[in-house]
């Protein structure tokens, strides 16, 4: 049967795309090897992060760097071995985390980031799925006074240009929101804006069920059999081939592999990260960041999930989850781990552009093929409102924001 999209992947970015076309009458199928939201969508920390105005720049002073380089510090991990691949890709990562370029990324992610409750919350109504969101944001904490002080002040700056809601709690002003903590901590930013789910890829799931109450075919099969036809695209699944006039690849970390077999040589690299679940320890009532470690803290359905930062690796490599048993023993000292649910953690990747900004647009040099990938550190957050973009593009409407800054023209 002819359908009039085919979108490739259905983790948060994808089945937020399938929602956005279906909305807009477009017959959609959703096209995944595996069932939706099993990918990187399920594994993040659950945060819709809508204070998240800044995206990660790449460290710009010799004493970050150094840090990096010396292995101090918890929230970056590098396989040196991979470095000589990925050079070209992160010189243009830093390049573009210069001042004036990152003033500009900042000022379009901000444009988009701000629509990410309002676009992700007549879905979660419309999915059923209101007992998987929290409502009282999360907290940043610290441990030294002089740290924390120039975090607020950044954080309430920050706040003030964008309209964001934060404060600043002191110890004891922490210990009586999470009592559960055994430290004496200098501070936390209490950002509470952001909407945090318990359980991220049931989140994914319920939407994906909403597509297909509304509509719409989620099929099983692989993107690599992606063709161009005569009229337009097709795929293989296990239902047999199926063929559109558009296709939208929403591929995430496998985005860079496709683009790159079409012909395309985008600046994509992953950001790996680990998570593992604990029960039996202390509980938390909201989400914690523990900026010393680099790790997120998240009470989920699973139980405690402890979230990592960023790991530099080749495709393939072996996981190296060095960060995450640091962060395991912080965690107990704070709390009171209780015992990990999973044998092995989680290993995921974050699907990064080296300008920070994701990539949602046509592809430059095929007709009636969609790029919607690169979201870095926030697709969870941006799948609808990015995918609102996208959908309007695709189907000839007035886009809600800019979509000059995102556009796949811009890496020709
Ligand atoms: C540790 C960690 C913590 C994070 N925390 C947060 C957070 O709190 N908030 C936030 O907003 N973001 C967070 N992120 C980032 C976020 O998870 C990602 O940006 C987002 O999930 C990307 O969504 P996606 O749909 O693009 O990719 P994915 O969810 O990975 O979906 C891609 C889909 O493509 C499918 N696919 C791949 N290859 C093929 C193929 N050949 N054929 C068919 N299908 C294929 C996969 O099966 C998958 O379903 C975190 C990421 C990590 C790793």
């Amino acid at each position: 049967m002819a359908s009039e999209v085919l979108v490739l992947g259905a983790g948060m970015v994808g089945v937020s795309t399938a929602l956005a076309l279906q909305q807009r009458g477009r017959q959609v199928v959703l096209v995944d090897r595996r069932p939706p939201g099993r990918e990187t969508s399920y594994g993040n920390a659950g945060f819709i992060q809508r204070e998240a105005v800044q995206p990660y720049a790449f460290p710009r002073s010799w004493q970050a760097l150094w840090r990096v380089a010396t292995g101090q510090g918890n929230d970056v991990h590098v396989h040196w071995t991979a470095m000589p691949a990925l050079a070209g890709r992160l010189l243009r990562y830093w390049q573009a985390s210069a001042p004036t370029p990152y003033a500009n990324t900042c000022a379009a992610y901000a444009r988009l980031i701000a629509h990410c409750i309002a676009e992700h919350e007549p879905l979660i109504a419309a999915a059923g799925a209101q007992d998987l969101v929290r409502k009282d944001g999360w907290l940043q904490f610290y441990r030294k006074p002089a740290l924390f002080d120039a975090a607020f002040r950044d954080a309430a700056r920050v706040a003030q240009a964008h309209g964001l809601d934060c404060a600043a709690l002191d110890g004891a002003q922490l210990i009586a929101l999470e009592p559960a903590l055994r430290e004496t901590l200098a501070g936390a930013i209490h950002w509470r804006d952001p909407w945090t789910i318990s359980d991220p890829g049931t989140l994914v799931e319920r939407y994906a069920a909403l597509f297909v109450q509304r509509g719409g075919r989620i099929a099983q099969g692989d993107a690599d059999s992606l063709r161009q036809t005569g009229l337009g695209w097709s795929v293989q699944t296990v239902d047999g081939a199926l063929e559109a006039e558009s296709a939208v690849l929403a591929l995430g970390p496998w985005a860079e592999a496709h683009t790159r077999r079409l012909g395309y040589r985008l600046p994509l690299f992953v950001k790996r990260g680990y998570h593992r679940h604990y029960q039996g320890g202390a509980e938390l009532r909201r989400p914690m960041l523990d900026t010393d470690y680099g790790v997120v803290l998240t009470p989920m359905q699973r139980g405690l999930r402890l979230t990592t930062g960023a790991e530099f690796a080749a495709p393939g490599a072996p996981a190296t989850p060095v960060q995450l048993q640091v962060a395991e023993r912080a965690a107990d000292r704070l709390l009171g781990l209780g015992q990990p649910v999973e044998a092995q953690p989680w290993l995921g990747a974050r699907p990064c552009c080296a300008d920070m900004l994701p990539i949602i647009g046509p592809a430059p040099r095929h007709q009636g093929l969609w790029f919607h990938f690169g979201h870095g550190h926030q697709g969870f957050t941006l799948g609808p409102a990015s995918a609102r973009l996208l959908a309007e593009r695709l189907c000839g409407q007035t886009p809600y924001v800019d979509p000059t800054p995102y556009d796949p023209a811009r890496f020709r």
